[in-house]
């Protein structure tokens, strides 16, 4: 079975998170979407909504599970028994940070792959600091967000 994780902070999870794992599950038999927290960095939902919300949105696909992780992905891929880091690229500055993360993440574990997928263009302006400052300015989020993904804000 092709297992891959798709780690990142999810804060929020976007339109632009969703189609990665939409589209990563034509390549990948079960995604675990990991939900990086940091006990240092409060974050701007915190991760205990993060995950109850996520959840919710994925309960009725198998192929989906929505996980908790703290400490280095490759660990987390480990823990997992994922073969693959699923990620997504929106532009060239994204591209040089995946860049950079697969190199180090390969020197702690040769076995684990990196895959990454191109963002759909019609979302690839969509980013969660983005909806953070919409929110932040009064604008009704929901549009950025899966339809049916409700956070307790
Ligand atoms: P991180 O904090 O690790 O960058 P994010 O939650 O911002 O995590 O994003 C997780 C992954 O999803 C990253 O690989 C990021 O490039 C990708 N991503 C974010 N927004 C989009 C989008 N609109 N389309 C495709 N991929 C995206």
């Amino acid at each position: 079975m092709k297992k891959a994780i798709f780690p990142g902070s999810f804060d929020p999870f976007t339109l632009g998170h969703a189609d990665i794992v939409r589209r990563g599950l034509q390549v990948f038999d079960h995604i675990v979407i990991a939900v990086g927290v940091n006990e240092h960095k409060q974050g701007w939902i915190a991760a205990k909504e993060r995950l109850r919300a996520l959840r919710e949105l994925y309960k009725d696909n198998a192929n989906v599970s929505v996980e908790r992780y703290e400490g280095l992905t490759t660990d987390f891929a480990k823990r997992c028994g994922a073969g693959f880091i699923l990620r997504g690229v929106r532009s060239l500055k994204d591209f040089e940070y995946e860049l950079d993360m697969a190199d180090v993440n390969r020197q702690l574990d040769e076995n684990l792959e990196t895959v990454v997928l191109l963002a759909h263009p019609e979302l690839s302006a969509v980013s969660s600091s983005m909806v953070r400052e919409l929110h932040h300015f009064g604008h009704d989020i929901q549009t950025w967000l899966p339809e049916n993904l409700n956070y307790k804000l």
